[in-house]
């Protein structure tokens, strides 16, 4: 039987029709999951790829979403032209594989998010690229690292779990002197906070996982270059390692991101205030804004008085102590990330940090009773009432 003869079927089903015409607009931003765009001629499409006419031609290299969601935190950072990956540590990978080649050397941050640690110490030196790790809140210990092959800085300004703040003013300095790219990953921080490329950044680098899009069901990365070459160089690594991220992710994030300002700013209330409380319940705390912070006098002059939505603190008793506390608060989730609207607790020794050995986390004063809180944005009360239950376990 040919096709012919199935009259159920009508001919038009394959091909695709234009979206009913509405005078009214759509509120809401739309999803295009397409993933190739059609253009009406050869000629065209050269212009596309030209840069003469812009146009869409597959989601690898582009699409709406990705664009709509770059804008928006490009206007936070105050930059032009940021680049949307498929996660944070795609933008980490675009950044070094980017910009750095076979000889060069870069100088990371010596507590680095996990995975971009790794990423120097694991991958990099297949690639020829070699790499020193140095503390940030030290601008002398950072200089003796540089080499004459020596590229990038790459840091955070507030460094995760111990919470130290990074001498950025030092830092950049010392890069502009000395010809390097410095490459901020503005995670922790976030725009709301301190802005890189108004202090000397290069490059500055996001998981949007995290505190952009708030709600972790979206997994993305944004990556952003001042310099025209950089970006470019940027753009050609994402497209040919395959490291963009789906319109879907960038549609959502774009919802989070609406409400990312209130987010912040209520769960930085919110941290201040269990920073206080947890100290009262009688555990070291490590939170930028309190006066018993090391590096409070700093945060106080890079921040102003965002202090962020992280507080850590550590109890006495070893890993027993650890699990009852967590077990005697199951409404708050035990989970390792960071920047949910809700309040999330990680713990070092069995996540983030537990390719140490105990006594390389003991020397970066992470015993296994520390603990980081991801601030949400919760009724405070119902926040402190859990960690009463929880120290009450202890
Ligand atoms: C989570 C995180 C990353 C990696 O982001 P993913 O989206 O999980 O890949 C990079 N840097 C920092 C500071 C992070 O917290």
């Amino acid at each position: 039987m040919s096709d012919k003869d199935r009259k159920d079927i009508p001919d038009n089903l394959v091909r695709r029709t234009a979206f009913p015409s509405s005078v009214s607009r759509a509120v809401v931003t739309p999803l295009q999951p397409s993933v190739v765009y059609a253009s009406p001629d050869p000629d065209t499409l050269d212009a596309q790829y030209d840069g003469r006419e812009f146009g869409y031609t597959y989601s690898r290299e582009g699409h709406p979403n990705a664009s709509v969601l770059a804008a928006k935190i490009d206007a936070l950072e105050g930059v032009e032209g940021g680049l949307i990956t498929s996660t944070g540590m795609s933008a980490v990978t675009a950044t070094l594989l980017g910009l750095l080649g076979q000889g060069d050397h870069v100088i990371g941050g010596n507590q680095l998010y996990g995975r971009s640690l790794r990423m120097m110490t694991q991958e990099l030196p297949r690639f020829g690229i070699s790499h020193t790790l140095a503390d940030p809140t030290d601008v002398a210990a950072m200089e003796a690292a540089i080499r004459p092959e020596t590229r990038m800085i790459l840091i955070e300004v507030v460094s995760n779990p111990t919470l130290r703040v990074a001498d950025m003013e030092g830092i950049a300095a010392l890069a502009k002197s000395r010809g390097l790219v410095l490459v901020v990953d503005n995670t922790f921080t976030t725009p709301r906070a301190y802005r890189p490329f108004d202090h000397g950044a290069d490059v500055v680098i996001h998981s949007i996982t995290k505190l952009l899009a708030g709600h972790s069901d979206a997994m993305l990365g944004y990556v952003a270059a001042k310099d025209p070459d950089h970006r470019a160089a940027l753009e050609g690594t994402i497209i040919t390692l395959g490291l963009s991220g789906s319109p879907y992710d960038a549609w959502m994030a774009e919802r989070g991101l609406m409400s990312f300002h209130l987010r912040y700013d209520r769960a930085e209330e919110n941290a201040a205030k269990l920073a206080d409380h947890l100290a009262k319940l009688g555990a070291r705390v490590l939170y930028p804004g309190r006066p018993d912070h090391p590096d409070h006098n700093r945060a106080g002059a890079l921040l102003g008085p965002r202090f962020g939505n992280m507080v850590s603190f550590e109890i006495a008793g070893g890993r027993d102590a650890a699990n009852r506390l967590t077990r005697a608060m199951p409404d708050m989730a035990f989970a390792p990330t960071l920047g949910d609207i809700g309040t999330t607790v990680s713990h070092a020794a069995s996540s983030s940090h537990r390719g140490l050995t105990p006594g390389a986390r003991e020397a970066l004063g992470m015993s296994e009773g520390f603990f980081r809180v991801s601030v949400g944005v919760e009724d405070i009360a119902l926040l402190t009432e859990t960690f009463d239950r929880g120290f009450a376990a202890l």
